[in-house]
């Protein structure tokens, strides 16, 4: 049968990850975020997590076929509809998503478009669970107590590439290399635009009528 695929697109902090949560709850798609699959590497100390750490720590890209590689092992779009969140990153990408994973799949494209400004301030405020993957914001959602996830009461941590130098770096890389893949999903008729400086519950609600209308 052929499955759905949604792609979650935006500058790190545009809110991807947070309702990409709520997708899987929803709907019942998996959830892929290649950042999540690079720092479960890190974490386990590999040879091959140390030279992943120190392309994240710079905000600078890993290379297009391990990438590929770590989602051959990830997924099966035969299977499962996915959310596809931080993939793909530049047109090579998109072009490898197209022709080796897909493999007819539907997809959908969805932009989270948002002000730079905002977004950095948003970035630097981050606070992530490591043991369920929630997210918090210092100022506009933090957790009701101390620096304790609310959901399963690991301690948040902030993480080590959401400082301002690293974040600023992925927003520069993020319009040079990622935008034009934009472009890429337009062309084919499979983008769609939301304004990611709206609130959650609209942005949520805009989401679900997207999917559910492809
Ligand atoms: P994210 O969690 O999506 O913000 O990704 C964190 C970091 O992981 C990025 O700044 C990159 O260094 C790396 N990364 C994540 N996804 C990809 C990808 N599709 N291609 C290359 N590098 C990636």
């Amino acid at each position: 049968m052929k499955q759905k695929q949604v792609i979650l697109f935006g500058a790190p902090g545009a809110g991807k990850g947070s309702q990409a949560k709520y997708l899987v709850k929803e709907f019942g798609f998996k959830h892929l975020s290649t950042g999540d699959i690079l720092r479960a590497e890190v974490k386990k100390g590999t040879e091959l997590g140390k030279r992943i750490a120190i392309k994240i720590d710079k905000g600078e890209l890993v290379n297009d076929q391990l990438i590929l590689e770590l989602l051959k092992a990830n997924l099966d779009l035969q299977q499962d509809s996915y959310i596809f969140d931080g993939y793909p990153r530049n047109i090579a990408q998109a072009e490898t998503l197209c022709k080796e994973l897909l493999h007819g799949s539907d997809v959908v494209a969805i932009y989270f478009e948002i002000d730079v400004q905002v977004l950095v301030e948003r970035i630097v405020n981050r606070l992530v669970c490591p043991d369920c993957q929630a997210i918090y914001n210092r100022v506009s959602h933090p957790p009701k107590v101390g620096l304790i996830c609310d959901y399963c009461s690991s301690p948040l941590y902030q993480r080590p590439d959401d400082n301002e130098e690293t974040v600023i770096n992925r927003m520069k890389l993020f319009h040079e290399v990622t935008s034009p893949v934009l472009n890429f999903f337009k062309e084919r008729g499979k983008l769609h635009v939301v304004d990611a400086s709206q609130d959650f519950d609209n942005i949520r609600a805009e989401i679900r009528s997207i999917i559910e209308s492809v």
